[in-house]
């Protein structure tokens, strides 16, 4: 595929360093019987060494030259192609003990990191390259400056590992942003801190809205002012300060 020209509009940065995709490959230790989806293959750079190793594999890919060129660079009893949108796809339709994969579109990363988080129950791993800067925010602890939403969110519901920086020579054509590989283990249903997600969202979403105001402020007519002393948590507070447990400890009360 020669004479492919980039969309940048859809985030198209080609892994091409060989020493960088084997060091994914062996993060990712792909075993062949695992069922696992690569979420935008491109021009195959990673599904390539992946189903050396796997016996199959599902891909979503948006982009339809790439959606028809897949097609015929591997053979369909090895590569399941779904051309989609995978903000939208439904992975909980390729089975439960899935893995996921694949070196994101960054322009999407924040919502598309969103929408897996919702299928977390039915998921093994995942292993994303994602924008450095976004790793950073997803495996931040509190009081640090990447620490947000971002990072309360997803590790409320998974152990958030990041594993190594890529540059942007590994990439044709290069970004203009340091990159890095990151692993996301879902926690067992019993670990996850809160009891009811869309309370705990919304906390976590109001307290990070306005983040140079006071959680007494910013979580007014969701959390009662004698609710903080009870759980001993000052309501001067501000969001970026509380660690993942002490938002579960908000949204779960009254226990
Ligand atoms: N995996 C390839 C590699 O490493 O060389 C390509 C990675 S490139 C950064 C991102 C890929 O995601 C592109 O193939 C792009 O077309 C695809 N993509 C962009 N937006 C998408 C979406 N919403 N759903 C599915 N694929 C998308």
């Amino acid at each position: 595929m020669t004479a492919y020209k980039h969309k940048k509009q859809l985030g198209q940065h080609f892994l091409h360093d060989p020493s960088y995709l084997g060091r994914i490959v062996a993060a990712i230790r792909p075993e062949p019987d695992d069922l696992m989806v690569e979420i935008g293959p491109g021009q195959g750079a990673l599904t390539r060494p992946l189903l050396e190793r796997l016996k199959h594999l599902h891909v979503v890919e948006i982009d339809r030259d790439l959606i028809a060129w897949l097609g015929q660079a591997f053979p369909a009893e090895r590569l399941t192609v779904h051309a989609a949108d995978a903000l939208k796809f439904d992975f909980a339709s390729l089975g439960t003990s899935l893995r996921v994969v694949g070196n994101l579109p960054y322009n999407i990363s924040s919502p598309l990191l969103f929408h897996l988080a919702e299928y977390a129950q039915g998921v093994v791993d995942m292993h994303f390259m994602l924008q450095k800067e976004v790793v950073d925010r997803m495996a931040a602890a509190p009081d640090t400056p990447d620490y947000g939403r971002l990072s309360v969110m997803l590790q409320a519901r998974f152990r958030v590992m990041k594993l190594f920086n890529v540059p942007p020579g590994a990439f044709n054509p290069p970004p203009k942003v340091d990159s890095a590989v990151v692993r996301l283990v879902p926690k067992p249903a019993e670990a996850i801190p809160y009891r009811d997600a869309r309370r705990f969202g919304e906390i976590v979403a109001r307290a990070f809205g306005q983040r140079r105001k006071t959680l007494r402020n910013t979580l007014k007519g969701l959390v009662e002012p004698d609710v903080f002393e009870s759980l001993g948590i000052d309501p001067q507070r501000r969001g970026e300060t509380l660690s993942v447990e002490e938002f579960s400890r908000l949204a779960n009360h009254p226990a």
